[in-house]
């Protein structure tokens, strides 16, 4: 039996990176996971993990840009159709932004907060009657390390990741009632194709200040959304779940 056997989830920004390492995660522990993505899904990225799949688990990959209310609203109804509920939503797409605010222009300012902080608005607001609907569920909100620590530029960045766990937070308190947890990641440096379209001064300075002196693979989060995705988290909700290797303890 897998840790999510009988589970049903929701991740966004599914198609690559951290967001494709969650939803084979998930599949590989007995979940029924809809990954969605504004892109198409990278090649199978072979077996995620070394632990026994118990055979239960579905991978499907369809389309959603979080920005989009509508399309929030048909991909959950879409979920519930073919899996009858949901369980888990994972918040997970995101973009990156690096400049600071002499330099950020407002539109690029409203793409990054677009995304990064009313994809994660719409999303909890279209699935969380889905998750009362089955008696309760795990929203996973990722943010990042740069939600918690100042570092110079990346003003939309930083407070779209900041404004991801105070909404996590909310939410919940706002539904514990509901038996629905909402808890929050904040990976450090993580090896995706985000990270990698970074450059390598950028990329080293990170891990630099990394105690543990490296980066990470999108497994090492996955394992942790797990966790908050099964009932092992049942008494845990308005947290953040730091994978940092360190950074955030200097
Ligand atoms: P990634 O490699 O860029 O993957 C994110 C995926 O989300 C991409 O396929 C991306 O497509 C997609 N996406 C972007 N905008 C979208 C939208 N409007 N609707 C649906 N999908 C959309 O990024 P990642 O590194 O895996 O990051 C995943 C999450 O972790 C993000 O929230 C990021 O901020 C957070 N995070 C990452 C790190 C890290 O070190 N990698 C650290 C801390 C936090 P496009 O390529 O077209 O944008």
């Amino acid at each position: 039996m897998g840790r999510l056997t009988g589970k049903v989830a929701l991740v966004t920004g599914g198609a690559r990176g951290i967001g494709r390492g969650i939803a084979e995660l998930f599949a590989a522990h007995g979940a029924a996971v809809t990954a969605v993505d504004v892109l198409d899904p990278a090649a199978p990225e072979g077996p995620a993990d070394p632990a026994p799949r118990d055979g239960t688990g579905t991978l499907e990959h369809g389309r959603l840009d979080v920005t989009d209310e509508r399309g929030w609203a048909e991909t959950v109804a879409g979920v519930e159709e073919r899996h009858g509920r949901l369980d888990i939503l994972v918040n997970n797409a995101g973009v990156g932004s690096y400049e600071a605010v002499h330099e950020l222009a407002p539109d690029e300012w409203q793409r990054v907060l677009g995304v990064n902080q009313t994809g994660v608005y719409l999303g909890m607001r279209a699935a969380i009657p889905a998750l009362r609907r089955s008696g309760g569920g795990s929203i996973i909100n990722i943010s990042s390390i740069y939600g918690a620590a100042a570092v110079p530029g990346s003003l939309a960045y930083q407070a779209t990741k900041g404004a991801v766990r105070s909404m996590t937070r909310n939410a919940a308190v706002t539904y514990a009632p509901d038996n629905i947890r909402a808890n929050a990641v904040l990976p450090g440096w993580i090896r995706t194709p985000m990270t990698l379209a970074q450059t390598r001064e950028f990329n080293d300075a990170v891990i630099a200040s990394t105690p543990l002196g490296r980066g990470a693979e999108p497994l090492d989060i996955a394992h942790g959304c797990v966790y908050l995705a099964s009932d092992e988290s049942s008494y845990v909700t308005g947290t953040d779940l730091v994978i940092d290797g360190g950074f955030l303890a200097r």
